[in-house]
């Protein structure tokens, strides 16, 4: 085995110097994908992996790909690396971490001169979060073939603005064709957002497999009418089914307890006025469970619930995506689980309730993740924090992992 040591209070420091980029008054980051501050951190990126000896490339969605040559090139990469976009008040470490990491353990090899078999790249994918995008994952799961090109290109935030143009706008559409080429590997270090580590007092979560998740969207259509004058009985109030309509969806998942999850995280009303009766309402549901055949019967829970809950409203339910259940390469699951085993670092396997670009690459490379854990499991919010000695347990089993991995490759 190896005994190469990562730097703590580099990655710490790097952590933190980053985050300042779209940093926030409370402490979180604001970087929407493609956005004037997604810029900045790619461009402080790309110059830090070409300082660790990296040469960056850049596809055609945006997604970076910075590279350290192994002793037998002809090898497929060993890839690392997570996302640097963040939500519209997005914590420091979502994403940040399975970058800064991978930068921390590029950096840790090219100090001592470290040769590896096979090439490393750390990938930083674009747009993980689909806060400004949708769906999530989008650019990871075009590099699996999963969408084409053209339609991640063409996907439009809320105002219009093509991907496509949002990517010319910061000059991150590169010339590299968007997947289709094999990796060796793909290692995904990340927070869990979730409490299950930190209550159990565990610094390594061994991720298995990502849970299953289908996104709808729900189209609930009343008629809008004056407050005043329409009698109650003559109402056809949206807004009142879809109240209706939220609760089917918290019960559905209540229903499939305690592993089942069901979320209503967009709610629109037209016309939005105090007067006016709602016409129309717009809102999403996000559904998820670790198997595939149980998400499949609380969507048909789902659809059921719905009717019973918007009779008499007229309705349209669509599912806009859908991520099978996904399960880890048991070989690269082993070698995380043994790197945490043999640096004395109490762990436990654990499956994703988070969609994460591993999820999507899975599909194509061997595959798996490494948790560790965020404070009181709060993510996707400033308050998000893990402290600096999980960060630098987590990079350290990264490193230990990837060049475990590396040396059963031919150099
Ligand atoms: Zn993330």
């Amino acid at each position: 085995m190896t005994n190469v040591t990562i730097d703590g209070e580099r990655l710490w420091s790097t952590l933190m110097e980053t985050a300042e980029i779209g940093g926030t008054p409370k402490g979180g980051i604001r970087r929407l994908t493609l956005s004037e501050e997604d810029r900045r951190v790619r461009d402080w990126f790309r110059q830090a992996c070409e300082a660790a000896g990296c040469t960056v490339t850049v596809d055609g969605v945006g997604n970076m790909f910075a590279r350290r040559p192994g002793r037998n090139d002809a090898l497929p990469p060993i890839c690392m690396g997570s996302h640097l976009d963040t939500q519209p008040t997005g914590g420091k470490f979502d994403g940040c971490l399975g970058v800064l990491a991978g930068l921390e353990v590029l950096r840790s090899l090219q100090a001592i001169g470290y040769e590896t078999n096979a090439p490393i790249e750390l990938v930083n994918w674009t747009n993980e979060e689909g806060a400004r995008f949708t769906p999530a994952m989008m650019a990871s799961a075009a590099f699996a073939g999963v969408f084409t090109t053209d339609y991640v290109l063409s996907r439009q935030d809320r105002d219009g603005v093509a991907f496509a143009d949002a990517l010319d706008a910061i000059g991150y559409r590169g010339d590299r064709p968007v997947g289709g080429r094999p990796l060796s590997a793909m290692f995904e270090l990340h927070i869990e957002q979730g409490p299950i580590l930190e209550r159990e007092e565990k610094l390594i979560g061994v991720v298995t497999g990502v849970q299953a998740i289908r996104w709808f969207e729900l189209t609930v259509t009343g008629a809008a009418a004056h407050a005043g004058s329409t009698p109650m009985p003559a109402r056809r109030d949206a807004l009142v089914g879809a109240a209706r309509a939220i609760l089917a969806v918290e019960a559905v998942a209540q229903a499939n307890g305690p592993l089942a999850v069901g979320t209503v995280g967009i709610l629109e009303c037209r016309p939005g006025s105090t007067n006016v009766v709602p016409g129309e309402v717009f809102l999403t549901i996000d559904l998820r469970h670790p198997d595939d055949a149980t998400l499949d019967r609380m969507e048909t829970d789902l659809r059921t619930r719905l009717a019973e809950a918007l009779g008499g409203l007229d309705f349209a339910c669509e599912r806009i995506w859908l991520s099978p259940a996904v399960h880890f390469d048991p070989t690269l699951v082993g070698l995380v689980r043994d790197a945490a085993e043999s640096l004395g670092l109490p762990h436990r396997d654990i499956v994703s309730g988070p969609g994460h670009d591993a999820a999507y690459i899975a599909r194509v490379a061997p595959t798996t993740m490494i948790f560790v854990p965020c404070r009181d499991g709060i993510s996707h919010n400033e308050a998000e924090e893990t402290s600096f000695a999980q960060c630098a347990a987590g990079a350290q089993v990264l490193l230990n992992a990837v060049l475990a991995f590396d040396q059963t490759l031919e150099g």
